[in-house]
């Protein structure tokens, strides 16, 4: 009987009412090479929340939000007391980003909402579209706030006290985002959640090389990021001889070059990314006295994210040389791994569906890390054309895009429906 239910709902998801609004919404922050900038808490993305609700408004679904200015867009349930199920991603984009990073996720949450209207059906649970506020970071960092304020990872005052690069507060920005939404309710931080499911384009080549229409999501995995100072001393470039120079940058390269040979692995599993290298004074006729880079680290098995991170500070300490080092840890999140009741869900609606899927682990962050902890949550991935992604040439295929949204309607009608 529940088959045929589900059955039914995917029946009714719209290839090209999804693919119609995912261009739609792109057109809040177009950019001229066919992307979007549509920075958290912007003008653009007031812009499009406005839409996201009218649509959701003309299916009969309740908009709300809450003090972080998450949206949330409400199908009721029939057991009103039940804890509700989310399902959603983030409409904010990087300044040169895609039409699919975020969007997607909620524009697929709508449809399977859609979907379930137009079967004529009604879950147990009440279902809430979800955009969360700030996943991308970009303009206020760290990203990931509104997931992270909502499931209380961090304190929303914290949160508000983030000002971005022209001295505009999250608290000033906020303020702004929920005055354009007078006649939405607002809701509490942390409400109880049912299950979380977070659809989202793969960001990797994975499911294009493998011809596999849809991933399921089996953890994230776990990060650990540095900061590594190196000093050295000032000096003449023409004057001072090598014998006496302590050249922070001589002794950086190093580090950088042995770490390297450190973190490599035969299975290229291991991901280490020196991003950011400042050099002090970075004057052409001056011996650099001081340099300071990033270090960040991420791999699925927390054992070895902890060995290779633990021996960052002596690697750095023995390739020093005549300079002193610094290494400090700012970041350890341990790798996850969803539950096995939302992934058998995902991979039972997929193959129903007769749609090609595989195992796969996410190698970036996501808003389902902090719902994670908060509530049984799984992620649905859909092939992006070359891997592409936090690029304007993001793109992925209006049948990938609708299968992954039949994979979610299903899912989530199955959850809401669960004890
Ligand atoms: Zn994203």
């Amino acid at each position: 009987m529940m088959e045929t239910h589900e059955r039914s709902i995917a029946g009714h998801v719209d290839a090209e009412r999804l693919w119609r609004r995912h261009m739609e919404l792109a057109q809040y922050g177009a950019t001229a090479n066919g992307g979007v900038n549509r920075q958290a808490l912007s003008d653009e993305e007031v812009a499009a929340r406005r839409v996201l609700v009218g649509w959701g408004e003309a299916i009969g679904l309740v908009a709300s939000n809450d003090g972080a200015g998450n949206l949330f867009l409400r199908l009721a349930g029939t057991e009103p007391d039940l804890a509700p199920v989310l399902i959603g991603s983030h409409i904010d984009s990087q300044p040169t980003g895609g039409k699919f990073d975020g969007a997607f996720g909620v524009l697929a949450a709508l449809e399977s909402v859609e979907a379930i209207v137009a079967a004529g059906v009604r879950p147990r649970r009440a279902i809430d579209v979800v955009a969360w506020m700030n996943e991308e970071g970009s303009r206020f960092a760290p990203g990931m706030m509104g997931s992270a304020a909502f499931t209380g990872a961090r304190k929303l005052a914290d949160i508000l006290a983030v000002h971005d690069a022209d001295g505009v507060g999250v608290a000033t920005e906020i303020a702004k985002v929920l005055a354009a939404e007078p006649d939405l309710p607002r809701r509490p931080l942390g409400f109880p959640v049912a299950a979380f499911v977070e659809a989202h384009i793969e960001q990797g080549p994975i499911l294009e090389v493998e011809g596999r229409t849809v991933g399921v999501v089996t953890g994230i995995q776990g990060k650990r990021t540095f900061r590594v100072t190196v000093t050295g001393e000032e000096n003449h470039a023409g004057t001072s001889p090598r014998s006496v120079r302590r050249d922070a940058l001589v002794s950086a390269v190093a580090m950088v070059q042995a770490l390297q040979e450190a973190m490599w692995d035969e299975a290229d599993v291991v991901r280490f990314t020196i991003g950011r290298f400042e050099v002090t004074p970075n004057a052409p006729s001056v011996v650099p006295a001081r340099v300071v880079f990033s270090i960040d680290l991420r791999h699925p098995d927390a054992d070895t994210l902890r060995d290779l991170g633990d021996r960052i500070p002596r690697i750095c300490t023995d390739a020093a040389g005549c300079c002193a080092v610094d290494v400090r840890e700012l970041l350890h999140d341990p790798p996850l791994t969803f539950p096995d009741a939302v992934r058998d869900r995902i991979r039972a609606a997929a193959a129903d569906l007769g749609i090609t899927w595989m195992d796969i682990p996410s190698g970036a962050g996501h808003d389902a890390r902090y719902l994670h902890y908060h509530c049984p949550t799984g992620m649905i991935f859909i092939p992006c054309k070359n891997g592409l992604s936090h690029h304007e040439a993001e793109s992925a295929t209006k049948d990938d895009i609708a299968a992954g949204a039949r994979v979610l309607a299903e899912t989530a009608f199955g959850l809401a429906n669960a004890e």
